[in-house]
């Protein structure tokens, strides 16, 4: 039936025969109207009309990034996390260098850092996986790109037949909060933690509170067709690859190189092969962004009604 649910996500051992049970409360609520195909039939409408959004200036991002010079470059070990600042007006890549690996990407303002990515807002007005030309919104009451995507190696991979891409904004983060209600085990080496070492040893006070939910970057992930859940399959990324990103505004970030590798299996782990990820931070050619300033923050007043 065209549109009809799945009621069991996991599959049920025994299966048996339909009706064979008494339809449980649950059930019984979630029987169809007679209207349902008329209901399910409305036309979607996407929500935020991405024209709208200031625009992208592609030509000052391609003159900028054309004769910039390589200033810095520091390597993410496998399973670990590193932080580094990223001044406004420049650009970063975050590099594949030796074998297939994802990263978890948290940013914040360098300045102030209750000013952080925000991946569900991003998510409604770019995509649940980004791009070149997309950008990366920060929380509220700020509500401004704090870096746009400029380049991506991956960006012909587009969305395969399982409705899988690359770069999203829908998973959260390995963590050992979940780990541990799935296996009943401890393990310190999810990006959440390798992200929560690097502001420790930065000194930043209450570290674990500004870890994020991430930009991940080079996995592949999606919703499956039917039971709409969240999967993983294999990175396409191989050594060479690299996403950049222009800072917008002075940024510190910190990146995992997850412990599932390519994620193609699993995660949370020490048995997937990992790799480290290497960022390197470019200052754009000179004269190119004459006229570019960081964007300002919201200009909503700020009343709630009050
Ligand atoms: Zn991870």
């Amino acid at each position: 039936m065209p549109g009809a649910r799945e009621r069991s996500r996991s599959p049920v051992a025994g299966g048996g025969a339909a009706g064979a049970q008494p339809a449980s409360a649950l059930e019984r609520a979630a029987r169809e109207p007679a209207d349902a195909a008329s209901r399910r039939a409305a036309k979607p409408v996407v929500c935020y009309e991405v024209g709208m959004l200031p625009k992208v200036d592609e030509a000052m991002y391609a003159a900028a990034r054309a004769g910039m010079q390589q200033l810095k470059e520091l390597v993410v070990p496998a399973r670990q996390a590193r932080c580094f600042e990223v001044p406004a007006g420049h650009f970063f890549r975050i590099v594949s260098t030796e074998g297939p690996q994802v990263g978890d990407l948290n940013l914040w303002n360098r300045d102030d850092m209750k000013e952080r990515f925000y991946t569900s807002k991003t998510r409604q007005l770019h995509a649940t996986h980004l791009t070149t030309g997309d950008r990366l919104w920060s929380t509220f009451p700020w509500m401004r790109p704090m870096a746009t995507i400029t380049h991506d190696t991956l960006g012909w991979y587009g969305w395969d037949e399982d409705g899988g891409g690359i770069h999203d904004v829908i998973g959260s983060r390995c963590d050992p909060y979940t780990n541990h209600v799935l296996l009943g085990k401890n393990y310190n080496f999810c990006c959440h933690s390798n992200l929560t070492r690097t502001l420790v040893e930065r000194g930043v006070p209450d570290a674990e509170s500004h870890v994020h939910d991430v930009l991940n970057v080079f996995m592949c992930t999606g919703f499956t067709k039917d039971t709409k859940q969240y999967f993983m399959k294999a990175s396409p990324v191989r050594p060479g690859d690299f996403l950049e990103l222009f800072a917008e505004i002075p940024l510190l970030c910190s990146l995992s190189a997850c412990p599932g590798g390519d994620c193609s299996e699993k995660h949370s782990a020490d048995d997937a092969p990992g790799y480290p990820l290497t960022v390197q931070i470019f200052q754009p050619a000179a004269g190119t962004l004459q006229g570019w300033e960081s964007p300002k923050p919201s200009g909503y007043s700020g009343r709630h009604g009050l």
